[in-house]
């Protein structure tokens, strides 16, 4: 048996070839914190593949009270909210988040992914209905797998084929569909409006996963359903604490009923420890830089415009985004991972995307800016790209038409 097991893992080649060219960028070590400059190999590099979208990881008062809560709590809560692993700050916590997105109540849990997972596997079942964007987070797919509901996937943002997927299912079924707020990788937004119109029309439920949209859109960066002012309309608003809240960890807001079947039905919630009390007290902190203080969500606009504007000057393809995450496509794996290792080279940290994650035609870079930025290292980034586009023979779409 143990045999079988070890011809298997030692036949997995997808990373092979890419190992031999030298051009891997998976598992890059940083040997410091994640800022807009890192430092890999003892060399520093610019940092435009971060999620920490207000570049809070290594703020003061945030940092200072996660210090603060290891003195006070330990390192660890050694147990399930469930059982001995819930503090009074997870508490706190949960009251500030419920109220920052406009929901009655929310549950925190140990990570976003672990959001999704418990939640969409309990929160719909047998006979029940799970309608996904086809580019919803890996995260959501396998919340729908765990689930004993039908899921079925309605292409990309496109209202009238989410219309068509409805049209066929029983009315007397329960309905949910489930969105990123920003998808992930195309930085695009989700059309709420028309989604929220539909949904009406066919008695289904929304929630939408906040992790890319919290602390970037809405009031106070409160997400997608405060951008669009609809946040009745959004039945479960999921976030995350690892993007623009500079921690671990993520939740889920809605109604008290809703929040509190899932307290008792959630699986990665019930069964897994809790968040570090050093994790919750910076979420707490970061969440009051975030309510009081908008320079730092008006300062991601200004570098996501401004980098925005330089690319589209080069003629960049970079799709529908509407977000910090700036999709350049280049529309080939391999001069993907080729671009990418240039730009590392040349001190310039981008995350390849390629297939299997999205569509091997649509391979691209992913460039997300950060509040703390300067608009000379986006100048230079930018300048970077371009001659490294040159290098691997890439047509940005100036030089096509
Ligand atoms: N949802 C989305 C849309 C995400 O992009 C991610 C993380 N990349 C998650 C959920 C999972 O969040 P976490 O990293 O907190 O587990």
């Amino acid at each position: 048996m143990g045999k079988r097991l070890h011809e298997k893992v030692a036949q997995f080649q997808d990373a092979t070839s890419i190992k031999e060219a030298g051009l891997y960028p998976y598992f890059r070590p940083i040997e410091s914190g994640q800022d807009t400059e890192v430092i890999i190999d003892g060399k520093r590099v610019l940092m435009f593949g971060s999620n920490s979208y207000l570049g809070l990881t290594n703020h003061p008062k945030i940092k200072e009270a996660s210090k603060r809560a290891i003195d006070k709590y330990g390192t660890g809560c050694a147990g399930s909210r469930f059982l001995n692993g819930t503090l009074d700050i997870h508490i706190e916590l949960e009251n500030r988040l419920a109220k920052y997105v406009g929901k009655e109540a929310a549950v925190i849990f140990s990570t976003g992914f672990q959001v999704n997972l418990g939640v969409l596997s309990c929160i719909t079942g047998r006979n029940d209905y799970l309608i996904l964007d086809e580019y919803d987070h890996a995260s959501i797919i396998d919340g729908s797998r765990l689930s004993f509901s039908r899921v079925i996937k309605f292409a990309h943002n496109d209202m009238d084929d989410l219309r068509q997927k409805l049209k066929n299912l029983p009315d007397e079924a329960v309905k949910l569909i489930a969105v990123d707020g920003i998808f992930s990788m195309e930085g695009d937004i989700v059309k709420l409006p028309e989604l929220s119109d539909i949904a009406d029309e066919f008695g289904a439920n929304i929630m939408v996963d906040d992790a890319h949209s919290l602390g970037v859109i809405g009031h106070k960066g409160a997400g997608t359903a405060s951008h669009f002012g609809m946040t009745d309309k959004v039945d479960l608003i999921m976030g995350t604490f690892s993007k623009s809240f500079a921690s671990l960890g993520g939740f889920i807001a809605a109604d008290k009923d809703t929040i509190e079947y899932i307290k008792h039905k959630a699986r990665s919630l019930i069964f897994s420890a809790s968040m570090t009390p050093a994790s919750v007290a910076s979420v707490i902190a970061a969440l009051d830089i975030i309510e009081t203080e908008p320079h730092h969500i008006e300062n991601l606009w200004k570098n996501t415009h401004y980098a925005k504007m330089l690319l589209n000057d080069e003629g960049f393809d970079m799709g529908p985004s509407e977000s910090p995450i700036l999709p350049i496509y280049v529309r080939d794996n391999a001069k993907t991972f080729q671009t990418t290792n240039i730009l590392q080279s040349q001190g310039i940290f981008v995350n390849p995307v390629v297939s299997p994650a999205v569509p091997s035609d649509s391979s691209l870079l992913r460039f997300s800016l950060m509040a703390t930025h300067t608009f000379s290292q986006i100048e230079e980034a930018v300048d970077k790209l371009s001659k490294a586009f040159k290098t691997v023979g890439v047509s940005t779409v100036k030089e096509k038409i």
